[in-house]
């Protein structure tokens, strides 16, 4: 096989398998904090690009951190300078290359069954550290889905080869290829079998059967940019998943004391349980207020013609704040300055009984200045709080000032 290039010679396109190789430094510049740029006559390192993510590994003793292609020449960003010159050995993570090239062989196949199956073509795709995508023209129902993952993993059990050859631009197979070439003379073509023919520069396994098994995530499938995404994972991707998923299955079966197979009613019922429980609290925190509301008022302060009453709430959910205002005020002397923290902010509630003469909504926006926040609301009726509630103390202590200071005044 050759390529049509000037530049780093390419071992990567002549041997998908090779993982330790030398190469001559041609160049080195240092291009960032602690990074370097280097270029090789020749490597193995596949750069970013075409839908794959670069291989890392090390050449001599730096470190590999990434791989990028500009015009044929490949540089590698590296974590140490080496010597121009100098002959350096080569490794790429192995492993990881594996994985890509079972994902994107794997993805070939996929795109080929998805439009012979159902004329859904490939618009793009991305092989992502956990899950890879596809992004097809026409959407599939969950049962087209499945049959795609049946035929594709038939494929995989044929073992048809799966080659690369250069070809000029204008050969029929390009033309026929659902992919268009990029802009060079000479087309590296990936062919699997006779069923699949796509301009490629990716590094592939030499036959299906080696893509291990496609699996097709359910709960994957979107719509994006009016394209329809399809998640996967191929090879020891679906081992590893399995693992992860009966350890979590283990997990959950011992906390829930039950099998997988009952799960969703399991927790369908602890859900319907909860909201049960939550009603029956609120119908009982309601019950509550009338009591609350008379040992409100034995701590009411007498000012002048009126009776003031400050107090924290935290006990009962914050939106009972209003109830026990409305009932504390329903008599005519009472003022009502009540807060209550949730969460990390505040919030307030002051009102008071038609007799009195002060502006809640006055005080209430002084008070929600300390909190950070801000409200309002009518002379005899205010609420707001804000983000600051460990201010809420010095908050509503300030409103029971105000309240003195205006209600002396006015009497
Ligand atoms: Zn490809």
């Amino acid at each position: 096989m050759t390529a049509d290039q000037s530049g780093t010679r390419k071992l990567y396109w002549e041997d998908s398998f090779l993982d330790t190789f030398t190469a001559t430094v041609l160049e080195v510049r240092e291009i960032g904090e602690e990074t370097w740029g280097v270029i090789l006559d020749q490597t193995a390192f596949y750069p970013e690009g075409g839908g794959q993510p670069c291989d890392e590994g090390r050449l001599g003793e730096t470190e590999v951190l990434e791989v990028l292609e500009e015009v044929g020449v490949i540089l590698h960003v590296t974590d140490g300078p080496l010597d121009i010159g100098a002959e350096v050995e080569g490794s790429i993570d192995r492993g990881r290359r594996w994985d890509l090239m079972q994902q994107h062989t794997g993805q070939h196949l996929l795109s080929r069954v998805l439009v012979d199956e159902y004329g859904s073509e490939t618009r793009g795709f991305h092989l992502g550290d956990d899950d890879s995508t596809i992004d097809l023209t026409k959407e599939l129902t969950e049962a087209e889905l499945s049959l795609v993952q049946a035929r594709a993993n038939a494929l995989i059990d044929a073992d048809l080869a799966v080659t690369a050859r250069f070809v000029d631009r204008d050969d029929p197979a390009v033309k026929a290829a659902r992919r268009a070439p990029p802009d060079v003379d000479l087309v590296r073509l990936v062919e699997i079998g006779d069923i699949e023919a796509v301009p490629c520069g990716g590094t592939h396994l030499p036959s299906t059967l080696r893509i291990g098994g496609i699996h097709l995530l359910s709960g994957g499938a979107n719509r994006a940019h009016g394209l329809f995404r399809i998640s996967f994972i191929c090879g020891d991707r679906i081992r590893r998943r399995l693992m992860e998923l009966d350890r979590m299955a283990a997990a959950l079966s011992r906390t829930l004391s039950t099998a997988p197979s009952e799960f969703a009613d399991r927790v369908a019922d602890l859900f319907e349980q909860n909201r049960d429980l939550q009603a029956e609290i609120g119908e009982m925190q309601r019950a509550l207020i009338p009591l609350r509301v008379e040992a409100l008022k034995d701590t009411a302060e007498a000012i002048g013609s009126a009776r003031v009453v400050m107090a924290r709430i935290d006990d009962l959910p914050p939106e009972t704040l209003l109830p026990l205002a409305a009932a504390l005020t329903g008599e005519p002397d009472v003022v009502a300055l009540l807060g209550a923290g949730v969460a990390d902010t505040g919030r307030l509630v002051f009102a008071r009984g038609e007799a009195v003469d002060l502006d809640m909504s006055d005080l209430l926006k002084e008070a929600a200045g300390i909190l950070g926040g801000g409200g309002g609301g009518q002379p005899d009726h205010a609420t707001g709080g804000g983000p600051r509630g460990e201010a809420l103390d010095v908050a509503l202590t300030g409103a029971l000032d105000s309240a003195r200071a205006g209600l002396t005044a006015a009497s």
